[in-house]
């Protein structure tokens, strides 16, 4: 007899004694945790001998290859710094095509022959490592039986300490390549996206009469969607054990209709929790700052501090790891799924986007002088034309089964990409294309007469909640990425396309300049002709109305690439392979193991959804429903048993119906493309036709028989 009903009780009980972090005062310099445990720079400046911390600084800051002869005195460095804060072992840390990190453990300490060990940490561990490499995804280009694969150091983000209550772990974030060189990870392509809008950017900021900036960052600044939910009804729940969200449950009579739950106090065990969770990012040096309940019931928001688009997805990938291993203390477990709940909001990553300059510029920020706005527009511009001219690949880059549950759902953000600029600044847009010129008002800006831009607000963002890629002020927030996706490969395309862009404007630019205009004229009439040809990508209102869907695909022709075998074919269109090759950030070969990988990942997904589905169905639902159905015969309620017979005798149908589908289903005979398909095409409605029944029992069976926890209870006690 399942007795989960009774024990709600027990499930929300916690004390904040024990883990208790106690009150700091963080005005303190001694309770400062920030950083505590990053080789920082501070403590490099402290540790190296002064010529070859000068000489690390002094390449990365060129961005140049490591000269290896420094690799041994900051390998000496990091091991004393590491083992001084209890590291026992390091780790090459790194982004496989899994989307999460992966870390090999080796030991620092070295038997010497004499019973005793020494510790040994070299120049050579530290920039090399030899994982297996046959066994992340490879996409065929790695072979199994050709198995080597390199993890090369990332000195341009810093190495941390990994605590753990017995022992600690030095990790060193590093790139995983294939022995001849192609990218088998997130991060080498970002680094190369990096360079290539840096090289950009810096020839049109020249253009533009800037002498001064040598290289650009382009920055990020991902805000975290989560849920927190007890453990216990975790560990109930097969389906969020195995598959990270629920694949069964009737809406409850309470959802998030009465709006109470968005920024709403946070539960005392709840903010305990995030205190926490904020810690140990902090000593990580994660820059965190905002934190929030979400719409949904149980789900909350965490927000970092931007930073350049490396260390920042590095720092996202750790977020994710530290809140999932926080949450454990607090008796919580952290659900990163796009949708763990049906009927109630799912799970994005914000994902703010900008670029700065070495001098502290931002280049998206209107600024108060008509040359700061002339830039500003430039690099608008290019966005707007990059994000118009790539939809499909930006789509694809934020496409997995999670997320076909939002985009393209009747749920932020639609599948459709459009960016929202704000009223203010389309009316800039709009003034420009017509070419009102106002004649040389002195102070004009492109002769509009206005001196300056008008005053945009900072974070006008949120003002419409709907679009996928928004202007906000001084960045544009992509709003589609996925809360369990890493955010280094939207931001590698982000990256690429812009720098694609720019390039183009600026080439026409240089035309212009050459003819002998002056910088207002030769830009003026590259900004029309671009905004001409890429305004349809542009759409301030409601992204979930009908009348935006018809408008967008009929009159406007943009994509709406409702599900993920819809978009991933993008990766290997042709435009996005020349762009991608003409920047060196990915090859044709590398883009197709890409697209390989995430067919392969989709389809395997859904699998393990649908085995999932068809045995809790079978198993643990089937019987309830049948137990009820017996006591209702025995107790002779004629009418009752007629109802319920009814939807058993559905319920089982159903359930044939998805084995057999899982059955049929066979990824050995077929392309991942063909098999993705047939599994967003009959799986996914056999698991739906399973689920619809099922939710209809729950309403009926007799709530002691249930053997899931329920939406009211999962999402509600806390
Ligand atoms: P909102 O909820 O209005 O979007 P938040 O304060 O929650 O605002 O998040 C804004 C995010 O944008 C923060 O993570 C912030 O660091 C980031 N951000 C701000 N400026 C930049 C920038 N120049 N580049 C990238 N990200 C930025
Ligand atoms: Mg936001």
């Amino acid at each position: 007899m399942a007795k989960i009903r009774q024990q709600n009780v027990s499930a929300a009980q916690w004390s904040p004694n024990g883990a208790a972090l106690g009150a700091l005062d963080l005005t303190h310099p001694d309770n400062q945790v920030y950083g505590e445990n990053v080789f920082s720079l501070a403590e490099q400046r402290q540790r190296l001998p002064k010529p070859v911390f000068k000489q690390l600084q002094a390449t990365l800051e060129r961005g140049e290859a490591l000269d290896s002869s420094l690799a041994d005195a900051v390998a000496l460095a990091m091991k004393e710094w590491a083992l001084e804060k209890g590291a026992t072992h390091y780790a090459h840390w790194f982004q496989p095509l899994t989307g999460s990190t992966a870390e090999k453990h080796d030991s620092f300490y070295n038997p010497v022959g004499d019973g005793t060990a020494i510790a040994e940490f070299s120049g050579k561990e530290l920039i090399q490592g030899e994982p297996d490499a046959s066994s992340f995804p490879t996409g065929g280009i790695r072979a199994t039986f050709e198995a080597r694969g390199y993890t090369a150091w990332d000195p341009t983000s810093p190495a941390f300490i990994l605590e753990n209550p017995n022992g600690a772990l030095l990790c060193i974030p590093t790139a995983f390549t294939s022995w001849t060189g192609e990218a088998l990870d997130h991060k080498i392509p970002l680094l190369r996206s990096m360079e290539a809008l840096s090289g950009a950017a810096v020839r049109a900021l020249r253009l533009l009469g800037d002498d001064a900036a040598e290289r650009v960052f382009t920055t990020v600044g991902p805000e975290q969607e989560y849920f927190l939910i007890d453990e216990q009804y975790y560990f109930e729940r097969p389906d969020l054990v195995t598959t990270g969200r629920t694949l069964f449950g009737a809406k409850p009579p309470k959802g998030h209709e009465l709006d109470d739950h968005y920024f709403g106090s946070i539960p005392e065990r709840i903010l305990a929790c995030m205190l926490e969770t904020e810690r140990e990012l902090q000593k990580l040096g994660v820059p965190v700052k905002t934190r929030h309940n979400e719409v949904a019931p149980a789900q909350y928001e965490i927000a970092p501090i931007f930073e350049n688009s490396n260390v920042g997805s590095d720092h996202q990938q750790i977020t994710m790891q530290v809140l999932q291993n926080v949450a454990r203390r607090y008796g919580l477990v952290c659900l990163l799924h796009e949708k763990p709940f049906a009927g109630v909001n799912g799970s994005g990553k914000h994902n703010n986007w900008s670029m700065g300059t070495d001098t502290g510029q931002n280049l998206l920020e209107p600024g108060a002088t008509p040359h700061d706005n002339l830039q500003f527009l430039f690099f608008c511009t290019a966005v707007i034309q990059a994000v118009d001219k790539h939809q499909g690949l930006l789509r694809a880059t934020v496409a997995g089964p999670g997320q076909d549950h939002r985009l393209g759902a009747n749920e932020a953000p639609p599948a459709i990409i459009s960016i929202f600029l704000g009223r203010e600044l389309a009316d800039v847009y709009d003034a420009i294309e017509q070419g009102v010129q106002g004649e040389s008002r002195p102070g004009g800006i492109l002769g509009l007469g206005s001196p300056v831009l008008p005053p945009l607000p900072l974070h006008g963002g949120d003002r419409n909640r709907t679009s996928p890629f928004a202007f906000t002020g001084n960045k544009f927030e992509f709003r589609a990425v996925g809360s369990t996706q890493s955010v280094a490969f939207p931001n590698t395309v982000l990256n690429t396309i812009v720098a694609e862009a720019i390039d183009d404007l600026a080439g026409q630019l240089q035309d212009a300049l050459n003819g002998g205009a002056s910088l207002e004229d030769a830009l003026r009439p590259v900004l029309q002709k671009s905004w001409a040809a890429h305004k349809r990508i542009v759409f301030d209102g409601d992204g979930y109305s009908e009348a935006w869907h018809k408008e967008a695909e009929e009159q406007r022709g943009l994509l709406n690439l409702r599900t993920t075998p819809d978009a991933l074919p993008y990766f290997i269109k042709p435009d996005v392979v020349s762009v991608f090759e003409k920047y060196e950030v990915l090859n044709e070969r590398e883009l197709h193991a890409r697209y390989e990988v995430f067919t392969e990942q989709y389809a395997v997904k859904l699998n393990i959804e649908a085995e999932t589905a068809a045995s809790i169905a079978r198993t643990l639902l089937l019987p309830a429903a049948v137990r009820h159905l017996a006591l209702l015969k025995e107790a002779g309620v004629g009418g009752l048993v007629a109802e319920t017979e009814a939807l058993v005798d559905e319920f089982v149908v159903a359930i044939r119906g998805l084995e057999t589908a899982n059955a049929a289903e066979n990824q050995d005979d077929e392309p991942p493309a063909a098999w993705a398909v047939y599994m967003r095409d009959k799986v996914i409605p056999a698991m739906n036709a399973v689920r619809d029944v099922a939710d209809r029992l729950e309403k009926i069976v007799a709530d002691d028989l249930w053997p899931l926890p329920k939406y009211s209870e999962v999402l509600f006690i806390k």
